[in-house]
């Protein structure tokens, strides 16, 4: 028999949801963001969800929202006729993971998603920030000497120090112009004497496999670059030959697309809204958080994660996300 108390605060916690998150003109759309999702707690990326958060959360979200594909949202969001508790899932970057790992358990709970890829790193490839990642988890010994490219030495010899270190190398690569951070990385490969994993991102195969599993494929740029940091022709080049590297694997337009990094005016700016137009994509994500209403531009749609285990806590994290303000560029 359910408890009875069970039963009774999840009525009550949907009624409020359903006040908060009304259908047609007053409705919200709150769209999920995920990113790689290991089948294990990942040690050394303490703050990652594993397959057992994701599960715990899609089951919440698929029996107190009304789950849709994106691009359906974002048509019934212009025409006013969403659903009460709407959501969307989606991922970025293209991790094998999210075929392997998240696929089957969004199967489970009969929802759709859409995965943004990076189109540059498929079969094999991988962000420099994993690559980092990668080289430091590896890396053997208890010291790791960096000084010959003056990054200076860093004790690894326990979890929190590889922690730190990692932490504080990404901080130093994050700020490195592209060619630089590539040429750096370079000469971290040599000094480190690992061999790095082939298979952290998606492979045409996978990609295929989740498309005709009814999923949503999605642009991300071919090289994951900060798009405000290129000329116009260049970050034309990016967006468009990543939709068509995608294209040519599912064999079907790509229309929807999410900005790397995803901060309006830090990662993105209206010149990139406009490329998305001309281009032809019918709608675009961001990362600011909040969740998207009558009136948001259909090509900066907020987004949000939530990193609750709990059912309350889910649930009042989620309502509480749809009344802030959305932060977009003009
Ligand atoms: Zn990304």
């Amino acid at each position: 028999m359910p408890n009875l108390f069970t039963s009774l605060r999840t009525t009550s916690i949907n009624t409020l949801a359903s006040f908060v998150s009304p259908s047609g003109k007053l409705a919200r759309l709150s769209i999920l963001l995920y990113h790689s999702i290991p089948q294990e707690p990942d040690t050394l990326l303490y703050d990652l969800k594993d397959a057992r958060v994701f599960d715990t959360q899609i089951r919440y979200l698929s029996k107190n929202f009304n789950v849709l594909p994106l691009h359906e949202a974002v048509q019934r969001l212009r025409e006013n006729t969403l659903p009460s508790r709407a959501a969307c899932i989606t991922f970025d970057d293209g991790y094998a993971n999210n075929a392997e790992v998240a696929l089957p358990i969004l199967q489970k709970h009969g929802v759709v998603a859409t995965f943004f890829i990076a189109a540059g790193f498929i079969n094999g490839g991988m962000m420099w920030n994993d690559k980092l990642i990668e080289l430091i988890r590896r890396s053997p010994g208890s010291v790791l000497d960096l000084s010959e490219i003056n990054f200076g030495k860093f004790d690894i010899g326990t979890l929190r120090q590889r922690q730190e270190t990692l932490f504080s190398v990404i901080k130093k690569f994050k700020y490195l112009p592209p060619e630089e951070r590539h040429a750096r990385l370079e000469q971290l490969c040599h000094l480190i004497p690992v061999t790095l994993p082939q298979n952290v991102m998606m492979t045409t195969e996978q990609i295929k496999h989740l498309y005709q599993a009814g999923m949503e494929i999605g642009g991300h740029t071919v090289n994951h670059p900060i798009l405000t940091r290129l000329d116009h022709e260049a970050a034309y080049t990016e967006i468009a030959n990543g939709k068509k590297i995608l294209e040519d694997i599912i064999k079907a337009p790509v229309r929807l697309f999410a900005y790397p990094n995803g901060k309006p005016s830090q990662d993105y700016s209206a010149e990139h809204v406009a490329i998305l137009k001309e281009i032809g994509f019918d709608a675009a994500v961001s990362t600011a958080w909040g969740a998207a209403k009558t009136g948001t531009d259909p090509y900066q749609l907020p987004r949000f994660t939530p990193w609750d285990n709990s059912y309350s806590r889910f649930m009042l994290r989620m309502m509480q996300n749809m009344f802030r303000t959305i932060h977009t560029v003009s």
